[in-house]
């Protein structure tokens, strides 16, 4: 008998160590990764200041009425295969870092294009309407809802970047989600939203972001503002 309660008691106790060392080791597991995740953010710190002292607007308005300005002094910085304006490369890595925590992976399809890009891209979407029989001037009122002219496309600014993966639109679906509720914390706005196209004369893009920065971010997510609205109602 004695043994028999011995031999529990003995049990007993080795689940409880054995309980504790679990426990420990899961604290000192999360304490782990945490500062792994920190460092890793930690680690996101270009040194913006130091290649440059920019002096771009970061808010400017670039839309079919707005030109990019002549003297638009912009530096690039390569991310993934495309460039982007140095300035929001932090903000853009940070956001993919979290983004990536929240077990959503966010791929850059197309960031800045030169003038010479937008301009090929221009052309041949006329061209391409051309083939189907429009004349001209339609092939080119029909273009500008998707593609903009030559020297007023943000993507020559280097501020707007499309976020997808190759494919259908289902497949893009969450990572379009998360940057919905979530891009504004990094800078970035969902630049031509659904209702409102009449106003930013571009059709529904849940792809294309802009670069505001913080501030202007927050106050347009917010407000449910597009950029066209915030500069009209600070007249
Ligand atoms: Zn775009």
């Amino acid at each position: 008998m004695k043994k028999k309660r011995k031999l529990k008691r003995n049990i007993k106790l080795t689940l409880l160590r054995f309980t504790v060392t679990l426990c420990l080791f899961l604290i000192f597991l999360n304490y782990g990764i945490s500062t792994y995740r920190k460092n890793e953010l930690a680690k996101i710190n270009y040194d913006i200041a130091k290649e440059f002292k920019y002096n771009i607007d970061i808010t400017m308005l670039v839309n079919y009425e707005h030109k990019v300005p002549d003297n638009y002094d912009l530096k690039l910085k390569d991310i993934e295969n495309n460039k982007v304006a140095i300035i929001l490369y932090n903000s853009l890595r940070r956001m993919m870092a979290t983004a990536n925590d929240d077990g959503i992976e966010i791929v850059i399809n197309n960031s800045y294009r030169s003038n010479s890009d937008q301009k090929r891209i221009y052309d041949s979407k006329i061209k391409s309407y051309q083939n189907q029989g429009y004349n001209y001037i339609t092939a080119e009122k029909l273009t500008k809802s998707s593609v903009a002219e030559p020297g007023y496309s943000e993507h020559e600014t280097g501020l707007a970047i499309d976020f997808s993966k190759s494919g259908n639109y289902t497949k893009n679906n969450k990572m379009w989600s998360w940057l919905n509720k979530n891009a504004y914390k990094f800078g970035f706005i969902l630049r031509y939203p659904e209702n409102k196209t009449n106003i930013t004369k571009v059709e529904y893009e849940p792809w294309h972001y802009r670069y505001v920065g913080n501030e202007l971010a927050k106050e347009i997510y917010e407000s449910n503002l597009t950029l066209e609205e915030y500069y009209q109602n600070k007249k």
